[in-house]
């Protein structure tokens, strides 16, 4: 049998009329920037996210920076993120002038740890960036304490998260601002990049619509009243996101449903991602710690079985970041754990049941307990 990472062919396979009448009627309309579905579709993303507005942008990485731009964050301060997430989380800091300041994640689900935080902050501290790694809530309601204790601001990184939930409540919700990336292998998908921006301050929301297109609002064509960007979703984009949305809560129902499968067969011979209490994820990724991670992926593939590894490196330890800002192996050592360790397992909506097995079943074998 053969099982890859992914499958964005029959993940689309079912809408493929929708999505082509969708983009066609963008192309006969010719309402390529700004058209109706932008509109929509933030009404729609809003909506599902619990918040009342959302401001759609190029991808995610452009997320980011629109909210750090948005709370005022640039050079001279600092940004505090995780050691194990997808380069743009620090990466946005750097883009807006900032400094990224890392702080380690928890050893057992791989987000920011909260007790880290307090000693990272210092007087240039502007910001926080939890990341909702893997579609896993941070643990918030220390987060946010301790951010409000220091006047910092929040922004969630949902960037892998879309409908996850922590106490209840939507993630996008709980910070001042978040970001999410709408990468066509993420749970929601675009047909290229795509991202967007949701606050429950509807007026940052607005000011996100402004910076993104070269600092004004669209009814306002030349009152460039900031310096801005061109970093807006394209219509086309919108519209196939919009066939998409309503399918969301299912697929992340099967891939919570995949997850209890491989966390039942797993627990005890490998180290599964748990939940902690009172989450929901969506899991985006299902992510293994292992001891033997290469040769346990290069068994897998023998098999037919594809893997990923999220991430290799720790954010810290990137060319980029040890040149700029000065950090060193050992900074940081449970990201380097998760990074030397880490195995992503396929999950997705298609896959099917006997998939799932297989994946169990070959797993088990390539850990030497058959
Ligand atoms: C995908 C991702 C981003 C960036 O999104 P793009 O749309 O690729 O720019 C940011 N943060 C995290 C955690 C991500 O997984």
């Amino acid at each position: 049998m053969r099982v890859p990472f992914n499958d964005l062919s029959s993940h689309h396979a079912n809408l493929q009329p929708a999505l082509d009448e969708a983009l066609l009627n963008v192309v006969r309309t010719s309402a390529f920037i700004g058209g109706p579905d932008i509109a929509q579709f933030e009404a729609e993303f809003a909506a599902y996210c619990e918040t009342p507005d959302c401001a759609a942008v190029g991808n995610g990485t452009d997320a980011l920076e629109m909210a750090l731009r948005t709370l005022g964050v640039g050079p001279g301060d600092e940004v505090i993120v995780p050691s194990m997430t997808f380069i743009a989380t620090a990466e946005s800091v750097a883009i807006v002038g900032a400094a990224p300041v890392v702080v380690d994640v928890l050893a057992d689900v791989h987000t920011m740890d909260p007790e880290k935080l307090e000693a990272a902050i210092t007087p240039r501290t502007k910001a926080v960036i939890p990341v909702h790694l893997y579609g896993q809530p941070c643990d918030m309601d220390p987060i946010i304490e301790i951010s409000v204790a220091h006047g910092l601001h929040v922004i969630e990184d949902a960037a892998q998260a879309h409908g996850a939930r922590y106490k209840g409540r939507p993630v996008g919700t709980i910070g001042h601002m978040a970001a999410f990336s709408f990468y066509p292998g993420k749970n929601l998908g675009a047909l290229g990049d795509a991202g967007a921006v949701v606050s429950t301050h509807t007026d940052l929301v607005t000011n996100v619509k402004r910076l993104r297109d070269h600092g004004r609002l669209p009814d306002d064509k030349f009152g460039h009243s900031l310096i801005g960007r061109n970093c807006r979703l394209d219509t086309l984009q919108a519209a196939a996101l919009r066939i998409k949305l309503p399918h969301l809560d299912n697929w992340i129902r099967r891939r919570r449903e995949i997850a209890g499968t491989y966390n039942e067969a797993l627990r005890g011979i490998v180290q599964v991602p748990e939940e902690i209490a009172e989450v929901e994820s969506v899991y985006h990724l299902y992510v293994i710690l292992v001891d033997d991670r290469d040769g346990v992926r290069d068994q897998l593939r023998e098999a037919g079985v594809a893997s990923g590894v999220h991430y290799p490196t720790p954010t810290h330890l990137h060319p980029a970041m040890t040149r700029a800002y000065g950090y060193r192996p050992g900074d940081f050592v449970r990201g380097e754990q998760i990074a030397n360790h880490a195995l992503s397992l396929p999950i997705f909506p298609e896959m099917s049941d006997d998939q799932v097995t297989y994946c169990v079943d070959m797993v088990k074998q390539a850990v030497g307990h058959a």
